[in-house]
């Protein structure tokens, strides 16, 4: 979907959409998309700058990198971001210091469905966890720690059971 930006209305431009993506779109690597990428944003256009806020909402599968569990990552992202034209980026030494973040556009258009994939790639954890906590996989066993399959010892590494085991053990 791709706006001309010297065709906006004066007074923006709302749209309300469903994207669908292919998960190969996606930086993450074993990411699965449960639900289309709901997008909403408005668009306006300031002289040569061309505004979009907006929020995109979506859920999607992701497999954790400590214990490769697959969980639900839901998707609920603001944005308000500033594109300025591409002539502008030749005389960057014109730039003020606030315009470092700013982003550029080409021949007058703007591709919403990249701005969109590029919004939500960035809500990505780096490294997704299933829960903060997660303690992965058991180098002994090679099950996930906190299931019932692992029984090793590693497990136990809250001092109280310590006591509690040297407890019984005097006591036999
Ligand atoms: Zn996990
Ligand atoms: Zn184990």
């Amino acid at each position: 979907m791709i706006i001309d930006v010297d065709r906006l209305p004066k007074e923006g431009l709302k749209i309300a959409k469903d994207f669908e993506f292919f998960s190969e779109a996606l930086i993450e690597d074993n990411a699965v998309f449960l639900q289309p990428v709901h997008a909403e944003l408005k668009v306006t256009k300031i002289g040569e700058e061309i505004f979009i806020k907006g929020k995109i909402t979506s859920c999607l599968s992701f497999v954790c990198s400590r214990c490769l569990v697959p969980f639900e990552f839901p998707v609920d992202s603001n944005y308000d971001l500033v594109y300025i034209p591409e002539e502008i980026e030749g005389m960057k030494e014109h730039l003020e210091d606030g315009d470092a973040h700013k982003l550029f556009y080409y021949s007058s258009k703007i591709d919403i469905e990249e701005v969109v994939l590029e919004q939500l790639n960035l809500v990505f954890p780096p490294k997704p966890l299933c829960s903060e906590d997660c303690q992965g996989i058991c180098p002994v066993c090679g099950k996930i720690i906190q299931s019932s399959d692992c029984a090793c010892e590693t497990k136990s590494s809250d001092p109280r059971l310590d006591k509690l085991k040297s407890f019984r053990r005097d006591k036999r």
